[in-house]
């Protein structure tokens, strides 16, 4: 399966290709592309959050043996939650990731590596769900739901072996 990371606004340098170059099996390959979204359309002003299932709706339908994840820094959220760090259609192969939440506290190269990994790690959930695979109970499995940015410290940005199984037998 090939991944195209798309860069909705402004993507830090370098960002999209460590993110693409972590991505786990059965990801092979990949691009890393820009797509004009407007955020004005799904812009909540009360919450001055932009809706993620708005947001998601922008991003197009992935051409036969691709996975569409966009990557953005805007603050989104779902109705029912107070923030949410990605989106996706369950085995739509399309999905958006946000790293507005998921900044560590502190600075520095720690810090900097600490996001990179969560943002790896929430780009693998998203695209785990786009493949078609729902949450996990191993804690550590990518797919393993993480309401706060320590949790996804708590996940490796790769599968359990039984959402392994499922997300190849899927292919
Ligand atoms: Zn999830
Ligand atoms: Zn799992």
């Amino acid at each position: 399966m090939n991944v195209r990371l798309l860069a909705l606004g402004d993507v830090p340098p370098r960002l999209a290709e460590t993110v693409l170059a972590e991505l786990p099996r059965p990801y092979v390959g990949g691009e890393i592309g820009r797509l004009a979204v407007s955020l004005e359309r799904c812009y909540d002003r009360t919450r001055a959050q932009v809706d993620a299932a708005c947001l998601i709706e922008q991003v197009p339908q992935p051409e036969p043996g691709w996975l569409l994840l966009g990557l953005t820094g805007v603050d989104l959220f779902m109705p029912a939650l107070t923030y949410v760090f990605g989106i996706s259609h369950l085995g739509g192969r399309r999905g958006i990731v946000s790293w507005f939440r998921l900044h560590p506290d502190g600075k520095g190269p720690d810090a900097a590596s600490v996001l990179v990994r969560r943002i790896t790690t929430e780009v693998v959930h998203e695209s785990g769900h786009a493949m078609g695979l729902v949450h996990c109970v191993v804690p550590d499995c990518a797919m393993h739901r993480s309401l706060w940015p320590e949790g996804v410290d708590l996940k490796r940005p790769d599968y359990c072996p039984a959402c392994l199984a499922t997300l190849n037998a899927s292919l």
